[in-house]
């Protein structure tokens, strides 16, 4: 009876009697520490000291303890919490709870941190070490303070456009899960957008067109603002990435029936004729301050989030982002939202 409970837990457990011999382990369990289990010592099986320790606790002192596992299965390392729990008659229950996403999460949270501080810092030493030099060295240059001028505006901007992409990240993350309900016409915020960058383009020397053959058939469910704010950061970046007297063409289309939708979308395309991307970048171009050239990005005013940011309203709008590129020739970002 008490077996058939045990195996119908989806979580790894295993019985061990007041012998200290493992009388019984669930599938979960014998997935994680293997077969042949029954009727070995526990020490055999789980050899890790600390969990042993929990394990020895429980069965002497008839009170349960918890410990940590790690499993390490090629190179994925799983982390568990295990509990050593009293289960009648001198047994210990030994149950094992996976908390590596927890774990996962915590670490992306601190990664997260450092690098956002590091952001900030570099700006933020420059801005300190001009202040100094205007207090002292640079008192009475004026030429000398018009320029380190320009060079602490530089960067107060880059700091204020970096905190401003945080704070629409982190509103953006926490809607997610709220499905936009306002039907928006996707053709109307192309050519917003396409109003908006015109002049950045003229000034990088760049052509910037629309193709919208199926004007008619383009409303989706959708955020008006967050929608422009993906179409602006994929079209600014290819204006700045297109290279000067490059192309950039922006096209809207109508595809009745889009598989991976399984039902009726609207394909925005944006495309460059600048310097393409590696294969090797393209599935991380999309985690926060993934950068090709940081160096480079920087140089051009760009915060390394702008496309987390377009990864995730297109996840609140159930659509799909695929990046295609060919190194040298050119590269085309596809936006697929659902129609309505
Ligand atoms: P950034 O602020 O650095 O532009 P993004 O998240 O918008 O940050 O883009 C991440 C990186 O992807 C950029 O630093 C750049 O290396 C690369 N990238 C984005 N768009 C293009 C493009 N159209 N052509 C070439 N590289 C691009």
């Amino acid at each position: 009876m008490v077996q058939t409970l045990l195996c119908a837990v989806p979580i790894p457990l295993v019985l061990i009697g007041a012998n200290e011999y493992i009388e019984y382990a669930n599938d979960p369990a014998i997935e994680l520490l293997g077969s042949g289990l029954q009727g070995r010592h526990f020490s055999s099986v789980l050899r890790q000291p600390a969990l042993l320790e929990a394990i020895e606790t429980a069965l002497s002192s008839r009170k349960s303890s918890k410990s940590r596992y790690q499993s390490n299965v090629g190179d994925q390392v799983a982390l568990y919490d295990v509990t050593c729990a009293q289960a009648g008659e001198s047994k210990v229950l030994v149950s094992f709870e996976d908390v590596s996403p927890l774990h996962e999460a915590g670490q992306m949270r601190s990664d997260f941190v450092a690098n956002v501080s590091h952001e900030l810092r570099s700006p933020l030493t420059a801005l300190l070490g001009f202040i100094e030099t205007l207090r002292g060295p640079a008192k009475d240059d004026s030429v000398a303070r018009d320029r380190f001028l320009e060079i602490m505006e530089r960067e107060a901007s880059r700091m204020t456009r970096l905190v401003r992409d945080l704070l629409t990240l982190s509103r953006v993350e926490s809607e997610e899960r709220v499905r936009p309900s306002k039907t928006i016409d996707v053709a109307q915020v192309l050519k917003t957008c396409i109003q908006t960058l015109k002049p950045l383009a003229a000034g990088s020397n760049v052509t910037l067109c629309l193709h919208d053959n199926d004007q008619e058939k383009s409303s989706v469910l959708g955020d008006a603002d967050q929608l422009q704010q993906v179409f602006i950061n994929l079209i600014e970046n290819s204006i700045k990435y297109g290279g000067p007297k490059g192309n950039v063409s922006v096209s809207i289309q109508y595809s009745p029936h889009e598989p991976g939708l399984r039902g009726p979308a609207v394909h925005i395309e944006v495309a460059d004729n600048g310097e393409g991307i590696a294969q090797i970048h393209i599935p991380r171009l999309t985690e926060r301050f993934y950068r090709i050239d940081s160096h480079r990005s920087r140089e051009m005013g760009g915060t390394g989030l702008g496309l987390a940011i377009v990864k995730h309203i297109v996840s609140r709008h159930r659509g799909r982002l695929k990046i295609a590129s060919i190194k040298g020739k050119g590269s085309t970002f596809t936006v697929i939202l659902p129609a309505s």
